[in-house]
């Protein structure tokens, strides 16, 4: 929908009293022409709208008739009904009028939460007589903040018509955006892979034509994860913005240099791949001299702005080029080849540019299939979780399971975690692979909850970059209310480096999220640097010992005395204790002497494909009547 479109815009009025209703009905049915209600609406925009946050559309080209749509309710449960049904039918409300009290059924805060459940989008405002209303915790309840508004009543009819014109607009504009977000990247506002590939096809067809050089450039930023990690993720898509334009600046300079038929090359020759990978291309190049001038200018060293307290960081890029019709004559392969060249430019140190070569490096070719391989992993189904169970040492039953992804290729058999995790880190692609392992680990356990089996809780596993997220509580609560899970019923697993980063955005996201009832463990506890005293500041639930130290518990050495001292810290602070990769009987003993409370490890069970932790779960379901020793004993086989 573009945002200027003449459709009326679509208001769910909700009051309990009539006379409110009929003075809504007047103020929504004509429409507005005086000059005075321009500027007023302009004026209210200005309020309304942050800088950048759906930026208005000119006054100009206002709707001017029929620019309603009323429907009107008189209680909060119609409401709910009504935009349910104004959803299914797909023509939703931009905006919902919702009077706060309407006794004596529901009132309009429960509305909101249902409303908001079921659109998302929709702008709600909130009107009210009463001083006593808190919008903060309104707010808090019905987030985004960003799409809730508040009007006293009494209120002026213009004020009425003038916030469901703005707020319409809002809508549409936020729609058009979201139709824009198939062929370009969000964060910069450049092409993506899809559009860009749609233009070099383009241009290889003219160069082949005019028998012209083409030269299409990969490039890599050296030590970006860096920069977010060090500074931030909000300074870490500022930087990636700057980066974006100093491309567009390098782009147009060079194509100057190289041909001045074109000196207008604008953003359709550069995307954003995703991470921090961009694609250039220059449509005519006189010779290979002129790729590598502008590759050259693209190495260069970029400085971060610092923040205070910190020295500057410096980013480079590597870049790989591919020359049409040298190196390939297939847009595919143009682009593959200068990635492989970007590689190899970056296996021999940070800011370096190379040309593709015919016999390329193993590496650089391996790491550029993996990659490639693995974002197509998600769309061909190539992902499964497996389970492995964590078992409580106090009653041998199992207290949870572990959700761990699996990675099948045809092509390159089996990858191992260890291996992709990184990969899919660096480039982002954690950000969907993480959303689905969410998902489809916390609908199996809904599905063992349904067949009325027992399996504890779910625990998933969580990268750095998805906690950086801002949408990632959101997400996480969205899939525990679809799969309907109680508190406790889901943990996450984050590493104890991971909450070290950001230290105030860890601890104001675990606290939210544990306000939601999901649990915390940390993961792989022992390996980073913290102590157990800053723990203590974190809502956590619960400590998972590294394997490492388990691995020698059973011995009079060191890792003995540090699994004791962790335990018994633990426990001094309310948090429980799992201690991973329990391999003998021996360790499992000295654990239970140590008074851990839960134990997982190829000892126990090995992670399991869903249908064997099903069977698992039903085998243990049947023995409960045996002792807990038999149990643990029966699992080592
Ligand atoms: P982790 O979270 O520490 O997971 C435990 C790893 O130890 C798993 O390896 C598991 O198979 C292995 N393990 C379990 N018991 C034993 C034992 O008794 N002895 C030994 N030697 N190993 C044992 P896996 O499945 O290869 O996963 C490796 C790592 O990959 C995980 O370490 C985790 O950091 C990461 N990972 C796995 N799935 C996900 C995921 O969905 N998201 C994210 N972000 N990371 C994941
Ligand atoms: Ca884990
Ligand atoms: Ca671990």
């Amino acid at each position: 929908m573009a945002p200027n479109n003449r459709q009326p815009i679509r208001v769910l009025v909700v009051d309990d009293e009539q006379a409110v209703l009929d003075a809504y009905r007047q103020v929504l049915g004509k429409a507005a022409r005086s000059s005075a209600d321009r500027e007023a609406m302009d004026e209210l925009r200005a309020k309304l709208f942050v800088a950048g946050a759906g930026a208005p559309a000119a006054v100009g080209s206002l709707p001017q008739r029929n620019q309603f749509e009323p429907v009107f309710c008189n209680g909060a449960e119609a409401a709910v009904a009504a935009v349910r049904e104004a959803c299914g039918a797909g023509r939703p409300f931009a905006v919902v009028f919702l009077d706060m009290r309407m006794p004596p059924g529901p009132d309009g805060a429960w509305a909101a939460g249902r409303i908001r459940e079921i659109d998302p989008q929709v702008e709600i405002v909130i009107c009210t007589a009463y001083s006593d209303v808190d919008p903060m915790e309104i707010s808090r309840r019905v987030p985004p903040e960003d799409k809730l508004f508040y009007l006293q009543k009494p209120f002026h009819p213009h004020e009425v018509r003038q916030m469901a014109l703005a707020l319409g607009e809002k809508r549409a504009n936020e729609e058009h955006r979201l139709t824009q977000v198939e062929d370009f990247d969000p964060l910069t506002g450049l092409s993506n892979r899809a559009r860009f590939l749609a233009h070099l096809k383009e241009a290889v067809r003219a160069a082949r034509q005019q028998d012209r050089l083409l030269s299409v450039l990969y490039v890599d930023l050296d030590n970006f994860r860096r920069i977010n990690d060090v500074l931030g993720h909000i300074v870490g898509d500022e930087m990636m913005r700057n980066v974006a334009q100093r491309l567009q600046e390098i782009l147009r300079r060079g194509a100057v240099a190289a041909s001045a038929s074109r000196p207008d090359a604008g953003t359709d020759d550069i995307a954003r791949l995703g991470g921090d990978q961009f694609m250039l291309l220059l449509r005519d190049v006189g010779s290979p001299d002129d790729a590598s001038a502008v590759a050259a200018d693209l190495t260069r060293p970029l400085t971060a702005p610092a923040r205070a307290s910190q020295s500057p960081v410096t980013l480079t890029a590597s870049v790989g080029i591919a020359i049409f019709p040298n190196d390939s004559t297939d847009e595919e392969d143009l682009l593959r080849h200068s990635g492989i060249a970007m590689y190899d430019a970056k296996r021999r140190g940070h800011g370096q540019f190379a040309f593709f070569g015919r016999a390329m490096s193993d590496g650089a070719q391996t790491r550029f299939s993996l990659e490639r391989q693995l974002e197509r992993a998600l769309a061909g189904n190539e992902f499964s979780l497996h389970y492995q169970p964590q078992f409580d040492l106090g009653t041998g039953l199992i207290s949870g399971m572990e959700a761990l992804l699996r990675w099948t290729n045809a092509e390159l058999g089996v990858i191992s975690p260890d291996e992709f995790i990184p990969l899919a880190e660096e480039t982002g692609l954690i950000q969907p692979i993480g959303e689905w392992v969410l998902r489809t680990a916390c609908r199996q356990f809904r599905d063992w909850l349904d067949t009325g089996l027992a399996p504890g809780r779910i625990a998933v596993n969580v990268s750095a970059r998805q906690f950086a997220d801002s949408n990632f509580c959101r997400l996480v609560t969205d899939v525990q209310r679809e799969c309907r899970l109680a508190p406790g019923h889901l943990e996450l697993e984050i590493t104890e480096s991971l909450m070290m980063k950001d230290e105030a955005h860890t601890r104001r996201l675990l606290s939210e999220l544990r306000n939601h009832g999901i649990s915390i463990a940390i993961d792989d506890f022992g390996m980073g640097y913290s102590s157990l005293g800053r723990l203590s500041e974190f809502s956590v639930n619960r400590l998972k010992i590294d394997r490492s130290f388990v691995q020698n518990v059973d011995g009079l050495g060191r890792h003995a005395t540090i699994v004791t001292a962790i335990v018994a810290m633990a426990r001094a602070l309310g948090v429980d204790v799992v201690a991973e990769g329990v391999e003998n009987f021996g360790q499992l003993l000295q654990l239970q002497d140590q008074k851990c409370n839960e134990a997982q490890g190829f000892l126990l069970s090995k992670p399991l494909h869903a249908a064997e932790a099903t069977e698992l779960l039903q085998r243990l379901e049947a023995s409960t009547a045996t002792s807990r020793t038999m149990r643990l004993r029966s699992l080592a086989g």
